[in-house]
């Protein structure tokens, strides 16, 4: 197997002739299912400490030890994009997960609104879902997924937060039936910014009005059809990342 980039996340701290202890679950994938051994290599990151070639030093049924060679990456950094979205059903809840990892995004905070069309989100399966889509696609670092809360008590503390306040550029299907100026230009490269996808209800109109007046709320358009949930968070992601963000 030597040659094979399988790349794994990792608890422990890594660094020069640091070893990894690797436990049951990762052991089965490295041994059995991938069936590397003694000598082979593989990538190892933590969100911390960057990219680190290793080397399989014991191989067992379930467990094994890897030794860090060398550093094949430095540690980097999303930009600092958060995606808001209201859950959708489970396998597009788990899809928007996976691809918001890969698009890129800092942060995916999961919103409960008025039409919700999703009965809870499990935030630990979300958490293994953002890890998976990081060891593929490259990433050093996995986005933090948080528990599901009301949009509502997210937008009371949004202003108050400290710091610059983040823009959220709202996808608003009312906005995109209008025509017209999409919205997006009221971006800026560098700023921090957040995206927010309503359920597939779309937002009552009490969420609406709530969101039309707060100032950091920045209506936008995906263009002159309605968008699936899913399709939006893609979108609107891939449009923000083209404009603002490490696209570029
Ligand atoms: N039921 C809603 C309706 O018919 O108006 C559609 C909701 S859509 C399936 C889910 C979410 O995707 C919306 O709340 C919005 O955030 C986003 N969305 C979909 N298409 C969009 C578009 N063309 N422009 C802006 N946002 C869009």
């Amino acid at each position: 197997m030597a040659g094979t980039k399988v790349r794994l996340h990792v608890d422990q701290p890594l660094g020069a002739g640091q070893a990894v202890a690797v436990a049951e679950g990762q052991a089965n994938y490295l041994f059995q299912v991938m069936r590397l051994g003694p000598g082979d290599r593989v990538a190892l990151f933590n969100g911390r400490d960057g990219e680190w070639l290793a080397e399989v030093a014991e191989a067992g049924k379930r467990r094994g030890i890897l030794v860090c060679q060398a550093l094949s990456r430095p540690q980097g950094a999303p930009p600092d994009l958060w995606l808001l979205f209201a859950p959708v059903k489970k396998e597009r809840t788990n899809f928007i997960v996976e691809k918001a990892v890969e698009l890129g995004v800092a942060r995916i905070l999961p919103v409960s609104t008025r039409r919700m069309n999703a009965e809870r989100i499990r935030a630990d399966k979300q958490v293994l879902h953002a890890v998976e889509a990081a060891e593929q696609c490259g990433a050093t670092w996995v986005p933090g997924v948080e528990e599901l809360q009301p949009l509502d008590r997210l937008l009371d503390g949004w202003a108050t937060a400290g710091g610059p306040v983040r823009r959220i550029f709202w996808a608003d299907e009312a906005r995109a039936e209008a025509g017209g100026d999409t919205g997006w230009a009221a971006g800026r490269a560098g700023e921090p910014a957040a995206i927010l996808i309503g359920p597939e209800g779309g937002f009552a109109p009490e969420e609406r009005a709530r969101l039309q007046a707060l100032p950091a709320v920045t209506p936008v358009s995906l263009g002159p059809r309605i968008l699936r949930a899913e399709t939006a968070v893609l979108a609107a992601l891939v449009l923000w990342q083209s404009r603002f963000g490490d696209w570029r």
